[in-house]
């Protein structure tokens, strides 16, 4: 009964521009830098509506190192007279390359026209809204978690800094500092005892007397 009473209201587009929400499923968005070439979207596809084509570039091996290869994109359409906006590309995508923009103003007059390639589609890219700030009640992502938890134990064991390679050659390297030479204990020294002066040869002393012994033995 209120809808019934309420008055319409018609929209004046193109004059007045729809205001959409801010999650609204416009067109899809490619941010080609991010693309791997790894085809999970045009896998999953069930209209078969994403055409990729790639070639393989060789990066120079860096020194020491060996070269690697990686898929460059040629060609990134998709056909949106087919898509049915169905969102299984994006969710797909493992590497977020793929957005919902809310932009909706990409009519053609040719059907043919409605394949649009990855220079259209990264074009849309600046229409992405910013993704939803983190509900505080919610559930929080399990690397925030894990960061959290590394940080708090390297503050708490925080002990005295380890050496590093370097410092434990340099320290092998350098001359062991001089062991602290003990002053040896001083010789006790004892008093000199005067020997008895030994009598004189030839003459000995008995009682006051001077004994001659050539003399007793004459
Ligand atoms: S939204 Fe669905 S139909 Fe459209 S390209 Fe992505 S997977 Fe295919
Ligand atoms: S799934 Fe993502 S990374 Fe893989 S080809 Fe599609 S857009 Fe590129």
């Amino acid at each position: 009964m209120r809808t019934m009473t309420r008055r319409s209201v018609t929209g004046q587009y193109p004059d007045v521009k729809p205001e959409l929400p801010p999650r609204s499923r416009g067109v899809i968005a490619l941010l080609e830098e991010n693309c791997t070439v790894c085809m999970l979207c045009a896998r999953e596809c069930p209209d078969w509506c994403i055409y990729i084509d790639s070639h393989k570039e060789t990066i120079p091996a860096p020194p020491g190192g060996r070269e690697r290869q990686r898929n460059v994109l040629d060609r990134f359409d998709i056909d949106f007279s087919l898509c049915m906006y169905c969102g299984i590309c994006i969710e797909a995508c493992p590497f977020d390359a793929l957005f919902w923009s809310p932009e909706f103003e990409y009519a053609e007059l040719d059907i043919r026209d409605l394949t649009h390639g990855k220079e259209r589609l990264g074009e849309w890219m600046a229409t992405v809204p910013p993704p939803p700030a983190h509900d505080d009640s919610g559930v929080r992502p399990k690397e925030l978690e894990s960061a959290a938890a590394a940080l708090a134990k390297t503050a708490a064991g925080a002990g005295p800094e380890r050496p590093s390679r370097h410092g434990r050659e340099a320290e092998a390297a350098a001359p062991a500092p001089a062991e602290p030479v003990e002053p040896a204990p001083a010789e006790p020294v004892t008093p000199e005892v005067a020997a008895p002066e030994a009598p004189p040869t030839g003459r000995r002393s008995l009682g006051g007397v001077v004994w001659a012994p050539e003399e007793d033995e004459r």
